[in-house]
């Protein structure tokens, strides 16, 4: 394709410092600053909620726990209403086993209850703690916002004479000169992504690509893309 060169250059020139201060702005201490808030702030509402069904797991197990041991408890009592008032040697042995059994069953879910009780009040002490710290860190977070947004109107105030000179060069543009630098914009490759074609190098990247361009670039004015790096080549 052919190209007005000098008005592509010079609308990228005014783009470029208008995206220079886009990339300061996105890189500065403030705009940190408020990302890293963000995450610690996210971390910690996911922890709350990791906790929250930690905690709800252990009540279901505690119920669970308890069922079976109500269970066993009635069993019990069964069998031992069940048996006769002359007791064999054999039957005295077989209910002190299921007695044994169920003494043991009773200990070890005391244990495990006792366990779960202390993880409970873990996670309680932890959520208490967590719950400080989202608000002081939502606190945190509103105050670098304001703080992150004062410093995007300030940017905004000192582009504006080179926004409106943008908008006027973009209006010197061909529809598809213009076309063409949004779609390579939109790729997000740094720029500048009009670029000049030098003895079979594009000068955006450095890779010799005569052989793919071969027989597209001949004469000033002509464009194409970087079949590497995706800029637009151009012959002065
Ligand atoms: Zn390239």
């Amino acid at each position: 394709m052919k190209i007005n060169v000098e008005k592509m250059l010079e609308y990228q020139a005014s783009d470029q410092v208008i995206y220079k201060a886009e990339q300061a702005f996105a890189s500065s201490s403030e705009s940190k600053r408020y990302s890293q808030i963000l995450s610690k702030l996210n971390e910690l509402k996911t922890a709350v909620i990791k906790s929250d069904k930690e905690a709800a797991d252990i009540r279901k197990d505690i119920e669970k726990r308890e069922t079976q041991l109500g269970e066993s408890g009635r069993d019990l009592e069964k069998r031992t209403a069940a048996m006769s008032g002359e007791k064999s040697a054999e039957e005295i042995a077989k209910n002190e086993d299921t007695l044994r059994q169920f003494e043991e069953n009773l200990d070890r879910a005391e244990k495990e209850f006792a366990r779960s009780v202390k993880r409970l009040e873990e996670i309680e002490r932890e959520a208490k703690h967590a719950l400080i710290e989202i608000k002081q860190c939502s606190a945190d977070l509103e105050k670098s916002k304001a703080v992150l947004q004062k410093k995007r109107s300030e940017m905004q105030a000192e582009l504006s004479d080179e926004v409106k000179r943008r908008k006027e060069l973009q209006a010197e543009l061909r529809p598809e000169e213009l076309e063409i630098y949004k779609k390579v914009r939109k790729e997000n490759i740094r720029l500048p992504i009009v670029v000049e074609y030098v003895s079979g190098t594009c000068r955006g990247c450095g890779m010799h690509v005569e052989h793919d361009l071969r027989g597209k670039l001949n004469e000033s004015g002509d464009a194409a893309e970087c079949p590497n790096c995706h800029r637009i080549l151009y012959i002065k």
